[in-house]
This record gives C-alpha cells, structure tokens and sequence, in this order.
C-alpha cells in the first residue's frame, strides 16, 4: 500500500483522534491541523512520539500551505453548547474553512473528504433520511449556524468538484459515541455517563421522547475509510450512522443499567430550540457502495466508553 501523506482537520478532537490513529496504524504520515477549541491535546498525547505524526495549531478560517495526498476535514465543534458559544465563528469555520481546504486540495490535486452530518436534515419529516432528503432546518434558529454552515460546505464541495473537478467524498455523520469525549463535551452520551459515575441526575431535555441512533466512534472510522478509498466516481453525500434507534429517556435507562453502584436519577429540564424530534440513517447507500455496516452494539459501546470515563473523573 502507498504510504500517503494526510492532513486531518479537527484531529484533536473526539472523532480527529480516532482517525489520526488509525491513518497511522495504517502506514501513513498524519498531520493534524486543530485550533484546540474543543479538542485536546491529550487525545492525541501517545502520537507525539510517533515520527509519521505532526501536530499544527491552526485555525481553518485561515489559510493552510501544506503538501499532502489526502485531506480529512473534521474541524467544526459538534456539539450544540459549543456550536452555538460562538456561532459567528461556527459558520466560518464550515464555510470559510472548507474554502480553504477546498483551495488546498485544488492546488495539491489531493482527495478532499468531508464531515458532513445529519443535521443537514435538520428536524425531518422523512423517516428514516435517505441521502435524497432535503431536509428541514430553520435557517434562523440557535443551530443554524451549524446546520446551514454544513449544508453550504456540501453545497462548495459539490461545486468545486463540477467546477475543478476536484474528487470529493461527503459523509453525513449520525451521532457518534465513544472514549476520547471530553466530558464536558455536552452531548448526550458523554452527558449521561458523566452524571451516572458522579451521582449527579441525569438531565433529560423534554419528555426524553426524542429520538437519537448512536453509532460507536470505531465504525464511523471504518466508514470513512471506506468512503475515502472508494472509485473516484462516488462522491457520496453517504450516511453513516447506526440504525438502532432510541428515545433519550431509553438511553438514560441504558446508562444506568450498565452503571448500576450509581445513585443518580432523572430530572427533566425544558428542550432547547429546534432540537429534532427523530433521527435515524438510512444506510443502504453506504451497505451497497461502500460494502459497509455498523457492528458495535449501543450496550457494547457504550460499556467501552464508561470505561474510558470511569478512571478519568
Ligand atoms: P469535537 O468538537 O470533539 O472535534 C472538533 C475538532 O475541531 C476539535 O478538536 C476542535 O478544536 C477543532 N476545531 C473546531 N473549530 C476549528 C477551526 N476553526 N480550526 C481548526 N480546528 C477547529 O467534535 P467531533 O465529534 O470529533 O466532530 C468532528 C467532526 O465530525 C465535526 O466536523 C462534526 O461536525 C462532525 N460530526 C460529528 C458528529 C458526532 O456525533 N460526533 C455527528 C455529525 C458530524
Ligand atoms: N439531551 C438531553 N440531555 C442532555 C444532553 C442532550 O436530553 O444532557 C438531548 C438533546 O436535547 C437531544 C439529544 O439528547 O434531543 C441529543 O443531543 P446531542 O447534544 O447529543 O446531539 P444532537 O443530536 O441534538 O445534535
């Protein structure tokens, strides 16, 4: 196999991380570009010793000069406390920085993949979302600024692929899951598992009638691999997410059956603005292009990302 040079965006970052080290364990040489707005470096502390491994602060709304093979772009905070902290910067970071990555990927003639998400449905009336689904999203409400930021992202990507023919690959991400979350972070999992192991409450947002399907980080790795090493011709937008759908108040249940010493219980506070009321991939696109398939189950998962947190907290 060729030993390629490859940029990640956002490698710092929960999913950054992951990626970065299995391009590595792949052969490659990774640089991880990353503003540590809300990555860390201790996500990728063990690579530093690794020769293959560069690490760059940097923010994508500026441009990059590198020489590379492949561009992974990952960098774009993706949860909603931290999307919406500094929205203004959100959008740029999605439109800004894929112009630039965009741009460096014209000028280095490199494969461009990006993280897309299912937000690009915003709170869909299709259910499950096919990738031929427009969507539903309030162009002016608190998460605009991320879901409109991505669909214009897809919306440069597509245009610099009819217009420079440059060979783009778009993956629109279900929710993710797994070690490396910061626990902070504000998602649900990390959320949830946080609360159990200190015996706080867990925070259900609404009724918890809502309705999320998680994917384990580890499968959403070997799906963008797939993705990136799939016939230039396939350009995707390619869900990739887990099927197995669940209400938010089953996931809290789930939680605390799997870390049973803990004393929390439930409270219910309002739901915030637009919060999508389901959500699940319709994956036969990326079954049939891609030869893919989530495999780790949500308790399976999950149980690996409790014990991730359990020593950290
Ligand atoms: P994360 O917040 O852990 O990682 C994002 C990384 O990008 C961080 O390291 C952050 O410091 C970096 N970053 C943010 N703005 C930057 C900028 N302007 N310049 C350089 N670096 C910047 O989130 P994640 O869950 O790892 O998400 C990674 C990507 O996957 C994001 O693009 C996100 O939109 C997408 N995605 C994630 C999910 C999910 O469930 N985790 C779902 C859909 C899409
Ligand atoms: N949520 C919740 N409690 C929390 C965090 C989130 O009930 O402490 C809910 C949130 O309102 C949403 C779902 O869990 O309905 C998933 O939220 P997350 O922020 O993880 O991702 P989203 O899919 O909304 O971007």
């Amino acid at each position: 196999m060729k030993r390629l040079k490859i940029l990640v965006t956002g490698g710092a970052g929960f999913i950054g991380s992951h990626l970065c080290r299995r391009l590595l364990a792949e052969g490659h040489d990774v640089l991880c570009a990353d503003s540590l707005f809300t990555g860390s470096k201790d996500n990728i502390l063990d690579l530093f010793d690794n020769k293959r491994f560069e690490f760059l602060r940097h923010d994508i709304t500026e441009p990059l000069t590198v020489e590379v093979d492949q561009i992974y772009n990952l960098a774009c905070p993706a949860s909603p406390v931290h999307y919406q902290f500094n929205p203004v910067h959100t959008t740029k970071t999605s439109v800004h920085g894929a112009i630039n990555m965009l741009g460096l990927a014209r000028r280095t003639k490199a494969r461009i993949l990006q993280a897309s998400t299912s937000e690009v449905y915003g709170d869909p009336e299709v259910h499950p979302q096919p990738e031929g689904y427009w969507g539903r999203v309030n162009t002016i409400g608190p998460r605009a600024c991320y879901d409109e930021g991505k669909r214009c992202a897809e919306t440069l990507f597509f245009d610099y692929h009819r217009q420079h023919r440059l060979e783009i690959k778009v993956v629109r991400i279900f929710n993710t899951y797994g070690p490396n979350m910061h626990p902070n972070d504000g998602r649900v999992v990390s959320n949830f598992i946080v609360q159990a192991l200190r015996n706080n409450d867990i925070t259900i947002y609404g009724k918890g009638a809502q309705t999320r399907s998680f994917q384990y980080v580890d499968d959403l790795v070997e799906g963008m691999l797939a993705m990136m090493a799939s016939p230039a011709d396939f350009t995707g937008p390619v869900n990739i997410g887990n099927p197995g759908e669940f209400t938010i108040k089953q996931l809290a249940e789930k939680v605390l059956e799997l870390i049973p010493e803990s004393k929390s219980g439930l409270v219910y506070k309002p739901l915030p603005q637009d919060d999508p009321r389901q959500r699940q991939p319709d994956i036969r696109l990326a079954r049939e292009k891609l030869g893919w398939a989530p495999k780790v189950k949500l308790e399976d998962g999950l149980l690996k990302t409790i014990a991730y947190f359990r020593p950290r907290l």
